[in-house]
């Protein structure tokens, strides 16, 4: 095991796209940067369905971000597949749509060109190697031992981020559980992204077809474990994929060539997410639509803040208590709004009857407003509609799918 001892300007720890994004944007402004990734090969295993909307839906989904070049023209040998439209579907089966152009990228390949970028630009890259924080320096294990001393640290660690506990920063939150089956051989629509809803299909979130290619998909299931019941997971993908009254006719011969599973943070940012030299960026930081559970966008919109904000805190330009603001002014309305929407959703989520009710009252437009975390006035005519229902007996007891 080879030492690596150092002082540094700034740190990141986990190269996902908050991580490299934050080295790159560092790297460029001219600091001293290091990448310290634990996977020895970054990008692998897969844990996300890939779907990023194209730039235009970036720039009204966060209205008030700067989109990193990165995100906004990937290349063309990245993207597996494009999208025209997002599909929805109630419990009883209707469906609803509205145009999201997005493009499905290759997380195995997109990771490795984010972390490409980061080295590029001049950051040193450190893989195989698990950093922890403890005492304000990071130590090193794996490929490489020792310990690092940084001005900065950027936790870009994922949602069970070690620099989050280490800062104490980290937060206990419902998260959703998330199983998901890369499948060849099905006979989807290449242009859809598909969300489908019901206490049968995905109690408490949903199930999604992603395409990544004309008849290859993922298809997985998000949901959390207070709407589990002592199911499985993995049993509910199943059965999506056997029995729901839509899909099966899509995925019916599908085989099976890869399964993957993650946690999404579902709550929303923790109360801070920065402390003395700690940033935290992505997933670590619960930058992720509690509406859909995307997280790549956002990932890497505030690693690369963050990478701005220690490359210039550490020149003596700015301090790193900038970071919280900018971060504000950049996602928070868009998050705390995601969260709220969710919260009105997850009353509807334990019944059909009152999942198809709210599905009825929305046009396709609100929808899509909802899901970027827009609160639009149906949803809150909705709110005290489901109130209502749902304390009167009838409005309670779980529909079939
Ligand atoms: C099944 C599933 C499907 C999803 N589908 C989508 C989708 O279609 N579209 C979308 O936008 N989002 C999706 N997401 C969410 C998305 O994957 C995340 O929001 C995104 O990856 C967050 O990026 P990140 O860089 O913050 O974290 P991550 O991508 O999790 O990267 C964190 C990195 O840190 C490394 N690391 C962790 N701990 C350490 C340590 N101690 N030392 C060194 N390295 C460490 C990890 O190995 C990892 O490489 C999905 C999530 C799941 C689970």
């Amino acid at each position: 095991m080879r030492r690596y001892d150092t002082d540094i300007e700034v740190a990141v720890v986990g190269a996902g796209p908050a991580g490299s994004s934050a080295a790159e944007t560092a790297a460029r402004l001219g600091a001293k940067v290091v990448l310290i990734e634990r996977k020895r090969e970054m990008g692998t295993p897969v844990q996300c369905g890939g779907f990023l909307p194209e730039v235009s839906e970036l720039e009204a989904l966060l209205p008030r971000a700067v989109i990193p070049e990165a995100a906004a023209e990937i290349p063309e040998k990245y993207v597996l597949a494009r999208t025209r439209v997002q599909r929805i579907f109630s419990p009883s089966g209707d469906a609803k749509e509205f145009s999201v152009r997005g493009r499905v990228v290759d997380r195995r390949s997109f990771d490795r060109h984010l972390a490409w970028r980061a080295a590029r630009a001049g950051a040193e890259v450190l893989v195989d190697t698990r950093a922890d924080l403890s005492g304000g320096s990071l130590h090193l294990s794996g490929g490489r031992s020792g310990t690092v001393e940084a001005q900065a640290i950027i936790g870009a660690d994922g949602p069970s981020s070690a620099t989050a506990r280490g800062a104490n920063l980290a937060r206990r939150q419902e998260a959703g559980v998330c199983i998901e089956y890369e499948m060849a051989a099905v006979n989807i629509d290449p242009g859809a992204a598909e969300m489908y809803f019901g206490t049968k299909a995905a109690p408490g979130g949903y199930a999604w077809i992603i395409p990544l290619g004309e008849d290859v998909a993922n298809v997985g299931v998000g949901t959390r474990p207070a709407y589990l019941h002592g199911r499985r997971i993995h049993d509910i993908l199943d059965s999506f994929i056997a029995d729901h009254r839509i899909a099966k006719d899509k995925l019916r011969g599908g085989k099976v060539t890869a399964v993957m599973r993650g946690v999404v943070p579902a709550g929303g940012m923790p109360p801070a997410i920065q402390r003395g030299n700690v940033l935290l960026a992505g997933d670590a930081a619960g930058m992720v639509m509690a509406t859909s559970g995307g997280g790549i966008p956002l990932a890497m919109v505030g690693g690369a803040l963050a990478g701005e904000v220690a490359a210039r805190a550490v020149s003596g330009d700015g301090s790193l208590t900038d970071y919280t603001l900018r971060i504000a002014e950049a996602m928070g309305r868009e998050l705390k709004n995601s969260v709220r929407i969710r919260e009105v959703v997850d009353r509807t989520l334990r019944s059909d009857r009152l999942m198809d009710g709210l599905f009825a009252m929305l046009p396709a437009d609100q929808m899509k407003a909802t899901m970027r975390g827009q609160i639009p006035k149906a949803l809150e005519r909705a709110q005290d509609i489901i109130k209502k229902r749902s304390t009167t007996p009838s409005g309670s007891g779980e529909g079939s799918d």
